[in-house]
């Protein structure tokens, strides 16, 4: 940027402000970064679950665990903010162990006390870090098995963008993975940089499609062709589809009569602490089918 040309207008205020502005963000990620150092460890993080449902009946399939950070410097931090920072220094692989740990403990917890049906299925959101682990698929599996858990009980998602970081070593665990029965789903789908023809040789089970095509679909037809594509390539691929970020009965209906199987998405609940989720599931009537 050609600060001196950018700047004459607004004269040297303007340039003192910017460079501020600047300063001050690069101060808040050089301290947070430094405070993410052990965070998990110090029992600062918490897990968050959002259910996912089966549209056409209304009934609660799975959850996917959410990240939660509280600073006791920097209050609430969203993890929009902080996993990128995580990735940048690499302490996003022990925030994805504790993650791992975390959700199937809580898992079997759930299991053993019958409060979630024997179909019910976690999904943890996996780093480009991870997976580039040579070890990660062995060590997800012997987690699954401590805690007696069928792999199909775990669905790990990644993102396109992740997968292209080492798409031969990602493709070598996601195998692996697979093949004992954990499944594969790619989310925020549309939006990375896979193709297709590296998509076709990954043992994907399920395609996340990013909420960013479910905001206009209701009111634009070219927006509803989108997504209707998207559902019929990922049945072309053998892959159920999910849709986030579902915020109104009216999306949740379109989706459902385009073929879109589960969702996902405020209009059914937020992401919840352990105690909601598990009230929010309980309470849940069976019959809550969308309006069609
Ligand atoms: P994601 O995996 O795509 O998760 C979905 C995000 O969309 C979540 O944001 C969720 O709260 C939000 N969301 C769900 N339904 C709706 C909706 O109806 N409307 C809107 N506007 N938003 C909705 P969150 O929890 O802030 O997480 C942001 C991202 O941070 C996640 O995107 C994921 O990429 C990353 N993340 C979260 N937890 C973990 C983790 O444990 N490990 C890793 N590696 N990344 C994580
Ligand atoms: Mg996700
Ligand atoms: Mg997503
Ligand atoms: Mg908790």
């Amino acid at each position: 940027v050609h600060m001196a040309a950018l700047a004459l207008p607004f004269g040297q205020d303007a340039v003192g402000r910017y460079s501020r502005a600047h300063e001050q963000a690069e101060q808040r990620r050089l301290s947070l970064r430094q405070r993410l150092r052990g965070a998990c460890d110090r029992g600062e993080t918490d897990l968050h679950f959002q259910p996912k449902v089966d549209l056409a009946s209304g009934r609660l399939v799975g959850a996917e665990a959410l990240v939660r950070w509280a600073s006791p410097v920097h209050g609430d931090v969203s993890p929009g903010e902080f996993i990128p920072l995580a990735e940048a220094s690499g302490d996003i692989v022990a925030i994805g162990a504790w993650v791992l740990e975390t959700g199937l403990s809580h898992l079997a917890d759930w299991r053993r006390r019958g409060q979630v049906e024997d179909d019910f299925c976690l999904a943890l959101n996996v780093a480009p870090q991870q997976l580039c682990e040579p070890d990660f698929a062995r060590q997800v599996l012997a987690r699954l098995e401590l805690h007696d858990l069928a792999p199909r009980s775990l669905e790990v998602e990644v993102t396109e963008t992740g997968l292209m970081a080492d798409p031969e070593g990602a493709l070598g665990q996601l195998e692996r993975l697979a093949a004992a029965g954990v499944g594969i789903a790619i989310d925020d789908f549309g939006t990375g940089h896979s193709s297709l023809a590296y998509l076709k040789r990954l043992p994907v089970t399920t395609l996340k499609v990013d909420r960013s095509f479910l905001a206009g679909m209701v009111e634009r037809e070219r927006d509803r062709r989108l997504v209707e594509s998207i559902v019929a390539m990922a049945h072309g691929l053998g892959c159920r589809v999910v849709a986030e970020g579902i915020e109104s009965l009216h999306q949740a209906d379109l989706l459902t009569r385009l073929g879109c199987e589960l969702g996902q998405g405020y209009w059914y609940a937020r992401p919840m602490a352990e105690d909601d989720f598990l009230a929010w599931a309980q309470a849940r009537p069976l019959s809550m089918l969308p309006a069609g």
